[in-house]
């Protein structure tokens, strides 16, 4: 049992580690000031921000519902599945975590302890041991080449070949950044901030389309171009052409980089580079359900397992969540290379693997309880193309670049843009505020 070193304990010195009513389209004005694309946290923040300020706003989502990758289904398992967004981070800070307490949600603070094992075995104490301290080695490591501004890749510092160190590349690339070793930047990683999570039973996608009630979104309406040669903006989209002053533009750098929104005139070309450095990593849920608490474990109780070293590849594990929010769900997520090796395979095959590492820890009892699964798909959902933005190694000064206004007419917001609470909710609504300020003072 112990604590996962962060990324601010290093520095500290601190040792070891639902559906609501969304639209109104009356009230979407006919000539607006400003287009927002896309309705994630991101884009609802800055619609609210803006229309609170008087400004007309018209804000376009392609998919049938609100809050994008923060969002929560009770239809496949009858309960509360995060399918995206699960954990509130940085709860010391995340409004998200006062809104929910305001509002009658049940949320709490996430048990950090886990279960370590070694095959079907609890882990010895020396193991257990071996594993903090390679743990600790590494986080070391990356932190103090982001503390020193070393924009490399982690599998540049770390040595691989060490017992423990396909778990800790697993719990600190593919479970945390869904990305391997060699895929982003210490620089990036140190830029982050971290603190306690926090979940939130009803789902933090539940709670999120709460706090977006009453913001009117034009849902099924897809932008495919955005026009900015004269003054002005035109957003060419699956319902008409709309024009206005300005546009704020919230959809992922996946889906920017893959040319899933056109520009006309194209983009400076450093605009068009940060699409590709920020570039989304790949974290996917696969989800099983028992009939009972057939691991035995406690609620929200993480599990890790040794995993075998394979070379230079991606791990191949999962990062467990068992018993989620008390509910027999246990959540086996995968991210990085071996995330979209699933991907590709399919869900029947991401749901068999899932059920084969728990069947390897708590034996083949466990099929007895086992009522179905579900696996998500990030990387191929054409309206993510991914589950969340870093920086590739090297690239870490184009961060910078996706905050930056292009013609003083189109903005980039979403939490790839968040100085250092990206690859959060918390951080899009964030952007979106900020954006939506900067948006009001240059209009
Ligand atoms: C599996 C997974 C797990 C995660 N876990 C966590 C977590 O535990 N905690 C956490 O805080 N964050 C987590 N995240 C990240 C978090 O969900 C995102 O950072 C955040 O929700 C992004 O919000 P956004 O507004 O920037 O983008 P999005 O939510 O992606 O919003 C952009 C919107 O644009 C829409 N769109 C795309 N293309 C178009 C178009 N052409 N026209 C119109 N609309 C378009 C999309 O449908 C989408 O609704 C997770 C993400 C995933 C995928």
């Amino acid at each position: 049992m112990t604590r996962h070193i962060s990324r601010r304990s290093f520095i500290a010195g601190a040792g070891a580690t639902a559906a609501f009513p969304v639209r109104g389209r009356a009230s979407s004005p006919a000539n607006p000031d400003v287009i927002v694309i896309g309705a994630g946290a991101a884009g609802l923040a800055a619609t609210r921000a803006l229309r609170a300020r008087g400004l007309g706003v018209v804000t376009i989502e392609a998919s049938n519902r609100i809050g994008g990758r923060a969002h929560t289904d009770t239809s496949i398992f009858g309960v509360p599945y995060d399918v995206g967004a699960h954990w509130l981070h940085s709860a010391e800070e995340n409004p998200f975590v006062e809104y929910a307490e305001e509002n009658g949600f049940d949320v709490y603070e996430a048990p950090e302890e886990f279960d370590l094992y070694v095959g079907n075995k609890r882990a010895t104490e020396e193991q257990a041991e071996r594993y903090y301290a390679a743990y600790e080695a590494v986080v070391h490591s990356i932190a103090r080449a982001g503390q020193a501004g070393r924009d490399v890749a982690p599998s540049v510092l770390v040595p691989d070949g060490l017992e423990w160190h396909a778990l800790v590349h697993l719990v600190l690339g593919a479970y945390s950044m869904g990305k391997d070793f060699d895929a982003f930047s210490c620089v990036d990683w140190w830029s982050g901030n971290d603190g306690t999570d926090f979940y939130c039973r009803e789902g933090f996608g539940t709670l999120v389309a709460h706090w977006a009630r009453g913001i009117d979104v034009e849902l099924g309406t897809r932008a495919s171009r955005v026009v900015w040669d004269g003054n002005g903006i035109s957003v060419e989209t699956s319902k008409g052409t709309i024009s206005a002053k300005a546009c704020i533009v919230t959809v992922s750098t996946g889906v920017l980089a893959g040319g899933g929104l056109q520009f006309t005139p194209a983009l400076p070309l450093a605009t068009r580079e940060a699409f590709n450095s920020i570039s989304m990593g790949l974290y996917n849920h696969i989800m099983l359900q028992f009939a009972d608490n057939v691991l035995g474990t406690s609620d929200d109780r993480y599990v890790h397992y040794l995993i075998d070293l394979q070379g230079d590849k991606p791990p191949r594990g999962a990062g467990l969540l068992t018993n989620v929010g008390g509910s027999a769900l246990t959540l086996a997520d995968v991210g990085g290379g071996f995330a979209r090796e699933l991907e590709t395979e399919g869900a029947a095959a991401s749901i068999d693997f899932a059920r084969g590492e728990l069947r390897r820890i708590y034996g083949s009892g466990i099929d007895r309880s086992f009522i179905k699964g579900h696996a998500t798909a990030w990387g191929r959902n054409r309206l993510t193309a991914g589950s969340y933005a870093s920086a590739e190694p090297g690239a870490f000064a184009y961060r910078k670049v996706l905050r930056q206004p292009v013609g003083e007419r189109i903005w980039f917001a979403g939490e790839a843009c968040s100085r250092h609470n990206w690859a959060t909710v918390a951080g899009a609504r964030e952007s979106g505020l900020d954006v939506a300020a900067k948006v009001r003072a240059a209009l």
